[in-house]
């Protein structure tokens, strides 16, 4: 398209080392064979064997994917109910829900199992999709069919509907179909923070063992669950192989996944020019309230300068003089800030407006948007949402919110490990104010506590040296 002319380069690495798969048509995705020219060298290489994983699953995905004969043999299974013997190919659906950050994180963790149990991931295009992310898979498309005939039975897929895994361990069934064939051809996973006991048992080796059976599985999450597929010893020795630095886990499959589409990469790209580009270093700063009110809170902005100033990432300002010549040319520091409010934005900016800095570096304050609540359906809205996180990922320090999917969507595209701000409690700003991550995984925030063989409670944050703890919800799981 227009905006997008033939000057840009394409950079060097465009395939990120092998990453991603050569031969896509580059103008329908700009981004995906230019983004690497707007980071710094990729910091970790993808191992050999994740890279020989993901071709195969592309070469899967094109022999089943949407259509495909193969496709189209196991919908007619799938409608008539029936489901004998062994199918050429078996599917996991992603149903969309939840916000854009949570969705982000949840796709990926969908397509880690996807790779892990030879299925071919599907996408749910949700209302907005299509409109953000383009297609991943060479040649054949991720995202369902629109008559896919399960399709109007998403909304009202729960733990109490009779295709919920959890639901069909307690009613202790058979799993005969009404046909008389022992196999349902669809299952539904129910993986959301409100999940039961009997739901989590998708974390075991024997449920995953009966689970290879079956040709559909539905899923519908909002967690990042990654770091329990380390703790299932069936799928120990891939995960190992894939990715031999196991804190790169997202970082490879976010940047394999997500392209943003042109119009959003348009966003992204004009953003980045205007204003981070001719800095010399970028700090990204990403705040999410969750306390009730409207806010902006004057604990909160308190926390974010006091982090900042701690930790050497902001200058102090010198409240006595007009002036404060440097010595040599001053560095230029962009701060790119992304919140619901303008508040905070609007004070930091001012006040490294109305105060020089003590060391005379040039402190330039920037938000692309204030949307001021949350909203789901809006494509605009949902667009600078993506903008945003990807903007973060660019920057060369980032300071993320506690508990925020927003921001480990950032930190781990960027490969970033961020200054997360602790959580304030009763509306006073913490002291230390922030801490740095041990990693730049995401946080899965409702992993299951419990031991499949032992069949009883067990810390699953104490079990591997590397499956912790997160550092901003200590019951979450992380990778490190
Ligand atoms: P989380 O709730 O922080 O874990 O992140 P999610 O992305 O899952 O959900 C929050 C949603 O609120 C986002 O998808 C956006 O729609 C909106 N939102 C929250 N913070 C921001 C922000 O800083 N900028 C923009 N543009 N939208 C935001």
């Amino acid at each position: 398209e227009d905006q997008f002319s033939e000057s840009l380069e394409v950079p060097k690495d465009k395939l990120l080392r092998g990453l991603l798969a050569d031969g896509f048509d580059e103008g329908s995705c700009v981004s995906r064979y230019q983004s690497a020219s707007y980071r710094k060298e990729l910091p970790y290489r993808p191992s050999s064997y994740l890279i020989s994983k993901l071709r195969s699953y592309e070469a899967l995905h094109k022999r089943c994917g949407p259509y495909t004969e193969s496709y189209n043999k196991t919908i007619e299974q799938l409608k008539s109910g029936y489901h004998t013997g062994s199918l050429d190919c078996n599917y996991v659906v992603w149903i969309s829900f939840s916000g854009l950050g949570n969705r982000i994180l949840t796709l990926a963790s969908a397509f880690l199992y996807a790779v892990l149990t030879n299925r071919v991931l599907l996408v749910d295009p949700g209302v907005d999709m299509v409109d953000l992310f383009c297609e991943p898979f060479p040649e054949v498309s991720w995202f369902l069919p629109m008559d896919f005939p399960l399709k109007n039975q998403f909304d009202s897929l729960d733990q109490k509907s009779p295709h919920c895994y959890g639901k069909m361990l307690k009613k202790n069934s058979n799993f005969t179909n009404s046909d008389g064939s022992v196999m349902p051809s669809f299952v539904y996973l129910h993986l959301a923070h409100d999940y039961d006991d009997q739901d989590k048992l998708f974390f075991c080796s024997q449920d995953q063992t009966f689970l290879q059976k079956i040709p559909w599985l539905l899923m519908k999450t909002d967690n990042y669950f990654v770091p329990s597929l380390f703790l299932i010893p069936s799928f120990e020795q891939e995960l190992n192989n894939l990715f031999p630095r196991k804190e790169t886990a997202f970082h490879f499959l976010g940047r394999y996944l997500f392209h943003p589409t042109n119009v959003v990469w348009g966003l992204i790209t004009r953003y980045y020019q205007a204003y981070l580009e001719k800095a010399d270093e970028r700090i990204g700063i990403q705040i999410r309230v969750f306390d009730t009110g409207t806010g902006p809170f004057q604990h909160v902005f308190d926390q974010i300068l006091a982090c900042a100033v701690k930790e050497n990432l902001l200058p102090e300002i010198n409240r006595q003089d007009f002036i404060v010549s440097p010595l040599g040319t001053p560095k230029s520091k962009a701060v790119l800030m992304t919140s619901l409010s303008s508040g905070y934005f609007e004070k930091l900016r001012d006040m490294y407006w109305e105060h020089p800095t003590v060391t005379g570096e040039v402190i330039g304050i920037y938000q692309p948007s204030h949307e001021e609540y949350q909203q789901t359906e809006k494509l605009m809205h949902n667009r600078k949402a993506w903008t945003e996180m990807y903007l973060l990922s660019l920057t060369d320090v980032l300071v993320t919110s506690s508990w925020s999917t927003f921001g480990y969507v950032a930190q781990s595209l960027g490969g970033l490990t961020p200054w997360i701000l602790y959580k304030p409690e009763n509306r006073t700003a913490p002291d230390p104010p922030c801490q740095r991550a041990m990693s730049m995984e995401p946080c899965f925030h409702a992993p299951p506590f419990y031991d499949c063989k032992a069949k009883t409670g067990v810390d699953t944050g104490k079990l591997v040296p590397h499956v912790r703890h997160c550092e901003d919800m200590s019951w979450g799981l992380k990778l490190v």
